[in-house]
């Protein structure tokens, strides 16, 4: 006859199991048309998540609800948030991903380059972070994800707009980290290297090649490798993470 688990003394002794992610809670991604951000959401939702993603244009994946947002328009991004939350339910796992790039040398920086990419990837960013904090902390729980950048740390020629804003997300993350802890919210960036998405496309391969060789692991990233992160970080194995940057970018960035 089989030994019921509960009475078997081996089952009693072995380590605890990682519960699975509470099924059904709430998860909004920025930017879930295209690239990265249509991967986490699709990895989210795959895991259980109900999933909703903003778009500005083209759709998001099927089983995903869709809601129109640019980022850097606050009635955008609470009409998003209200529709989110009555189809749904409130969000208790926020990725906020959507971002720019104006790449060009400092000297040939318009404030236009530079405030493109402030107003989206920082200030958009914040808009989108304030909106989900009330909510969660009425729940005294909620998951906070910002995808930054390797380049945040490091630094990149050709991207004083980019990694400026990219570094802010760290110091948002960490402000967030300790102003919401008391009340169950983490707060954490994950920071990826180069992953072969539209935004990188648009590199030549001399360029490629360059980046490759600085790259312990020897290859771009893929989308998926960043969803890995973020499905951490949501889930319950993220429960003690706070504050943390976690670096997906095959080791290009290792000691900043
Ligand atoms: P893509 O260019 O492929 O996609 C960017 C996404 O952001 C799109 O969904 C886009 O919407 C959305 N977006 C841009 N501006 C706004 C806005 N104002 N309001 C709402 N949505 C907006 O980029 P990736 O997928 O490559 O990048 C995703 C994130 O990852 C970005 O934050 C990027 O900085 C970061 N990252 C990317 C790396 C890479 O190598 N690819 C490396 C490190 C970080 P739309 O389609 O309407 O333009």
């Amino acid at each position: 006859p089989e030994t019921p688990a509960a009475e078997d003394p081996a089952a009693q002794s072995s380590a605890p199991e990682t519960p699975a992610p509470e099924p059904g809670r709430v998860a909004l991604v920025t930017g879930g048309n295209r690239g990265i951000g249509r991967v986490i959401a699709q990895r989210l939702a795959a895991e259980g998540y109900r999933v909703a993603a903003t778009h500005r244009s083209g759709d998001v994946p099927p089983g995903i609800l869709g809601v129109q947002c640019d980022i850097t328009d606050t009635e955008q991004v609470d009409a998003a948030f209200a529709a989110v939350e009555s189809q749904l339910g409130p969000v208790e796992v926020l990725v906020a991903n959507a971002g720019i790039t104006r790449d060009t040398l400092i000297m040939r920086m318009s404030e236009d380059d530079w405030d493109a990419v402030i107003e989206t990837n920082l200030t958009g960013t914040f808009h989108v972070v304030r909106r989900a904090a009330r909510p969660m902390v009425r729940a005294r729980s909620g998951r906070i994800v910002l995808i930054s950048s390797v380049v945040g740390q490091l630094g990149s020629a050709g991207q004083v707009n980019y990694a400026t804003s990219k570094a802010g997300l760290v110091g948002m993350a960490r402000s967030l980290a300790r102003e919401l802890g008391g009340r169950g919210i983490t707060a954490n960036v994950v920071a990826p290297g180069f992953v072969e998405t539209d935004m990188t496309a648009v590199l030549d391969e001399k360029t490629v090649a360059g980046y490759k060789a600085q790259i312990p692991l020897g290859r771009m990233g893929r989308s998926e490798d960043v969803a890995a992160a973020v499905a951490f970080l949501a889930g319950p194995g993220g429960a003690y993470v706070t504050g943390a940057v976690i670096p997906v970018d095959g080791g290009l960035g290792m000691g900043h």
